[in-house]
């Protein structure tokens, strides 16, 4: 599904990443991990289409997309990723349900039953009506959730998606993601938590713009099962 070559990503005399190349697979569930400035952010925003590699490839289903049109970049975002951002990027004069139906609206027809029924995934059909400003961080963050997920993406992208939220609900994400996996969606997780990066299939660890190690989840497939009979 995605492929990393040797990505570069300079600014000034810093070098953000440094000849990475990864390989995601279809359906694999991948966490990226690494401290601060080790250049998580700057690698989800190449392979969220939103910025492009100094030097380097990265195919996205066979499409070199550090070489396409930013007009094109966008179709694909639309098409194919789902986008948990570590800043919100709400729209604060719309409320929860109405900054979901913007997200529908790139795709096909808005559909507020189904924006709510996204909302209610997330533990927050009660707070649809709401604007940002009367929602916690937290809640503003599940919402993100809602919104990456209402296209039904190939691909999720979700940086620190549970960086403002409590166990209870980061629990509520980490579930999600376990059902997203079972339907066959792709996950790369971005985390500080050691927990959100456990629950993956495979950890990617950056360390200054370089891939460190990479720690493969042994107990997943039996984690998988259990996590989704607890569920039903
Ligand atoms: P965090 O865990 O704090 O979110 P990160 O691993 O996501 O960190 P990045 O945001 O990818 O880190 O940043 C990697 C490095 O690139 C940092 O040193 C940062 O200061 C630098 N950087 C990021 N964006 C830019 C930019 N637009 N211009 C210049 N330097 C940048
Ligand atoms: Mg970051």
């Amino acid at each position: 599904l995605l492929e990393l070559k040797n990505i570069s990503k300079i600014y000034g005399d810093l070098k953000a990443l440094d000849n990475v190349s990864i390989h995601v697979d279809k359906g694999e569930w991948v966490a990226i991990m690494g401290p601060s400035g080790s250049g998580k952010s700057t690698m989800m925003n190449i392979i969220g289409c939103m910025d492009k590699p100094t030097l380097g490839e990265v195919l996205l289903d066979g499409v070199d997309i550090a070489r396409e049109s930013s007009k094109k970049l966008t179709d694909i975002r639309r098409d194919k990723i789902g986008l948990i951002f570590q800043q919100f990027h709400m729209v604060n004069y719309l409320t929860a349900v109405e900054n979901v139906m913007v997200s529908q609206y790139y795709h096909s027809m808005p559909d507020e039953q189904e924006a709510l029924e996204a909302l209610g995934r997330v533990g927050l059909r009660e707070r649809a009506h709401h604007l940002p400003s009367q929602l916690s961080g937290g809640e503003q963050q599940r919402v993100c959730v809602a919104r990456a997920l209402i296209n039904h993406p190939e691909l999720i992208l979700a940086d620190e998606p549970t960086g403002n939220l409590d166990e209870a609900n980061e629990n509520i994400v980490l579930d999600l993601f376990a059902r997203l996996h079972a339907e066959g969606t792709t996950l790369i997780v971005v985390t500080h938590d050691p927990e959100v990066a456990e629950a993956a299939q495979r950890t990617i660890v950056l360390e200054h713009g370089k891939v460190a190690r990479e720690v493969i989840n042994e107990n997943f497939d039996e984690q998988q099962k259990e996590w989704l009979a607890r569920l039903k």
